[in-house]
């Protein structure tokens, strides 16, 4: 699960590391109030107004802005709230922005002694260990860093029976080129970083940028965080923080039914039981030429309703131009798997106006097959899987 900027920055200070203050507000009038009481707590002059959606490059699309007086505070969140932010890392048509984070301003004008950092915590695969990835060069281009010059970005496993060492924080600090007071606070931020991402069981923990402020505090000034959904059972208190809005609409309806669905770009939509058929369907699919509209496994129970609200999910996408359902017959028999489909396509309000190449192999799938057949229906039947492809080609040429 993914959650916003002001959140991961709430957990990360409850393990103890500081980070750039501010509240969250829904509304312009909202924003003056938080910027008022900001001003008193903290004395800042100028405040950040920054938009709150899962994704990343908001200052680059217009989602982060200065404002140097309340006034501005509620001009630019009057802006920023509502607009739809397209950056590099959002979908094509951007993200609808309902919150913004008012926060103090903690690069002190014109100041020349501050630094950003990049720091992320994640799990490398292929070493099965956590690992720590920093940079010195930290900040918007960070991509471009990785690009162009490799050396700046560093990569540290932790072991996994010690944990963080102290050794491992010196080692980063040290090259962070940090001395002093900045080495003592980025130590004691890397430990609180490293305690956040263990004991909140995520899967990623990004900060950039870390901030030297010009008074050598190391602070959070942004924070990337997707929380381990297996491990939610654990955390109360983070299931509040999922906001469904963020999320893709037909997944989230696909959940509710229990089925599992990944929306992707492609043309064909499908519809399979077992994770592993579906795989090799949207493999199949590619090899006809064609583009896997989605993942979804239907589940070991493909009856009637189940098949319905599938057909009624997929067909939700504008950009399916065929579907193909691949279902093999085990447990559940093909015949009645046939039926439940012809059911499903019968029964639904929307009719689908696109082909449907079926294939059902397994327990009485020659049955299963003249039941399609005759249905009168708009679909096409197969047996064997080349089978299937060949006709997702045909339909598509056709299409
Ligand atoms: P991202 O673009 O989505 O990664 O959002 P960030 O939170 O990382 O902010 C982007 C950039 O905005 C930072 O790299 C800073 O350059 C700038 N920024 C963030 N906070 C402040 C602030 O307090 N003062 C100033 N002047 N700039 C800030
Ligand atoms: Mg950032």
């Amino acid at each position: 699960m993914n959650i916003h900027e002001f959140q991961a920055k709430s957990i990360l200070n409850t393990f103890g590391a500081l980070i750039q203050r501010g509240y969250v507000a829904s509304t312009p009038t909202e924003a003056t109030e938080i910027a008022k009481k900001l001003q008193k707590e903290t004395g800042t002059q100028y405040f950040v107004i920054k938009a709150q959606i899962h994704a990343g490059g908001r200052g680059k699309g217009g989602g982060v802005k200065l404002a140097k007086s309340i006034d501005e505070v509620y001009k630019l969140s009057n802006e920023i709230l509502g607009m739809n932010l397209v950056t590099p890392q959002t979908p094509k048509q951007g993200k609808k922005v309902f919150q913004v984070l008012i926060a103090e301003d903690v690069y002190y004008e014109g100041d020349s002694k501050i630094e950003e950092f990049y720091i992320s915590i994640l799990l490398n695969r292929s070493s099965s260990k956590n690992m720590i990835m920093y940079s010195p060069e930290g900040g918007v281009d960070i991509e471009a860093v990785a690009e162009k010059t490799p050396e700046l970005i560093f990569n540290l496993d932790i072991c996994p029976k010690e944990g963080l060492t102290e050794q491992n924080a010196k080692e980063i600090s040290d090259n962070l080129n940090l001395v002093g007071i900045a080495r003592e606070n980025m130590l004691v931020f890397i430990r609180s970083l490293y305690d956040a991402y263990e004991k909140s069981d995520s899967s990623l923990f990004e900060i950039n940028p870390v901030l030297k402020t010009s008074d050598n505090k190391i602070l959070a000034v942004d924070a990337k965080v997707t929380l381990d959904d297996n491990a939610l059972f654990r955390h109360q208190d983070y299931l509040e923080m999922r906001d469904i809005r963020e999320e893709n609409s037909i997944e989230v309806e696909a959940k509710e039914a229990g089925l599992n669905y990944v929306d992707l770009e492609g043309n064909v939509g499908c519809m399979v039981n077992g994770a592993g058929l579906a795989m090799a369907t949207m493999d199949l699919i590619k090899q006809a030429g064609g583009e896997p509209a989605n993942f979804l496994d239907v589940g070991g129970t493909a009856d009637s309703e189940r098949v319905q609200t599938a057909f009624r999910i997929i067909t939700q996408d504008p950009n399916v131009k065929a579907i193909l359902v691949n279902i093999f017959g085990g447990i559940v028999r093909c015949d009645t798997v046939a039926k439940g489909i012809i059911d499903a396509c019968s029964n639904m309000r929307n009719k689908i106006s696109v082909p449907i190449i079926v294939r059902l192999e397994g327990t009485n799938s020659h049955i299963a097959k003249n039941i399609i057949d005759s249905s009168g229906l708009n679909f096409y039947s197969a047996t064997e899987f080349k089978e299937a492809a060949e006709k997702v080609q045909q339909v598509l040429i056709s299409v």
